[in-house]
């Protein structure tokens, strides 16, 4: 059985140093950070220099981070909270996010009576900048303007500082479900200035179940769980703080090591996009993912030319032939199986190559992608 494990944008695989690092939380560090006595305060000392670490990283202030279950949290917590406390009357987005933003925003129309507007997405499927302008000079209401770094999907990357100075020069909030960027790319808030992002440490080598709302100093937002006085009174609960020592462990290897391994997993990318293309010469790389400057260089989303037929059994075939990989859209029922993301701007032709995500980190190699195309081609040809 081959273990060809190329789906790192669903979950990753969690370093080696991170699990060192938590099993010696667990067994050590067993206190409840809460607790004043001195098992209590070394947990509570882990935590905060867990936040320390972060801020530091992305130019921020260490109250400016608020540990959260992970990314679907953190971007509900900003959406639902910017909302019931900043007085947001438009939740301006785009069809290609998360629906962690997608149906929380719905959420908030049907309980506040928000507007949700979304921008019009280039024929790529990003988010088109002028028509972001345009939507925000409409009306003088509170507006804020939720748009992904990385897309999860199709990998678009989101051009953030225009971003960032659009909002700012209309007066809007901006979030910025930043799931698939944190431990990717390098972030300086100040540089960009943004009001809020999410971060899901399972996503750069971490444990699963942690994560971190971004949340701008003096933004107004008020606590949305109620209980002990946790995460400097914001989410209260006990921290699971094993998960995120785990997490601070994988943002410090993950960004030291960044250079390095960008390069090596861009170089990934690259051969698999040649030898994707040579094996099918009438494949395509849905949305922007095949350019490697206007994508992320952690993930494609290809269309294969295979019958709708043969779509059926694509992905449980990839199974037992052990690769791991996402489904990016019809090969799941046909043309009808689209994501959310592919329908909202691929033509109805498009969307009939079913569709597939291959994302990579730096412990796949050439030869597995080598292994996987035979695979792929084989089964186009069978
Ligand atoms: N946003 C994006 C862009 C994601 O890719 C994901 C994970 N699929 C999430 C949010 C949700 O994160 P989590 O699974 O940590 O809740």
């Amino acid at each position: 059985m081959n273990n060809l494990y190329f789906d790192s944008a669903a979950t990753t695989q969690v370093r080696s140093e991170v699990i060192e690092k938590m099993q010696e939380a667990l067994s050590q560090f067993y206190g409840n950070p809460s607790s004043t006595h001195s098992f209590g305060r070394s947990a509570k000392s882990l935590i905060e220099r867990a936040r320390k670490t972060i801020a530091k990283q992305l130019n921020a202030q260490p109250s400016e981070i608020i540990f959260t279950s992970g990314g679907t949290e953190a971007d509900n917590m900003i959406l639902r909270c910017a909302v019931r406390d900043l007085g947001v009357k438009t939740i301006i987005t785009a069809k290609t996010e998360h629906h962690a933003v997608l149906h929380t925003a719905e959420q908030l129309e049907k309980e506040y009576g928000i507007t949700v507007k979304f921008v019009v997405l280039d024929p790529d499927g990003t988010p088109n900048l002028e028509y972001l302008e345009h939507l925000l000079k409409q009306g003088d209401e509170k507006k804020l303007v939720s748009l992904m770094h990385v897309n999860n999907e199709i990998g678009n990357l989101l051009p953030v500082e225009e971003v960032a100075s659009i909002c700012k020069a209309n007066d809007a909030l901006f979030h910025s479900d930043t799931v698939q960027s944190i431990g990717h790319f390098e972030w300086d808030v100040q540089k960009t200035p943004i009001d809020f992002m999410t971060a899901a440490a399972h996503k750069f080598h971490g444990p699963k179940g942690v994560g971190f709302a971004y949340i701008r100093k003096d933004s107004g937002l008020k606590p949305l769980i109620f209980g002990g006085e946790q995460e400097r009174g914001f989410r209260a609960g006990t921290e699971p703080m094993h998960n995120i020592v785990g997490l601070e462990e994988a943002f410090v290897q993950g960004y030291s090591k960044m250079t390095e391994e960008r390069a090596y997993v861009s170089d990934l990318k690259r051969y698999f996009i040649q030898e994707f293309s040579k094996a099918f010469p009438e494949g395509v790389f849905n949305g922007a993912s095949g350019d490697m400057e206007k994508s992320t260089y952690t993930l494609v989303n290809v269309g294969l030319p295979i019958s709708e037929e043969k779509a059926q059994i694509l992905l449980f075939h990839l199974d037992i032939n052990g690769v791991a990989c996402s489904k990016g859209s019809a090969c799941q029922s046909g043309s009808t199986g689209a994501s959310h993301v592919l329908s909202a701007f691929m033509s109805s032709e498009a969307l009939k190559r079913p569709a597939l995500r291959f994302s990579f980190s730096h412990y796949n190699t050439k030869e597995e992608i080598d292994q996987v195309i035979r695979i792929l081609s084989d089964f186009a040809k069978s």
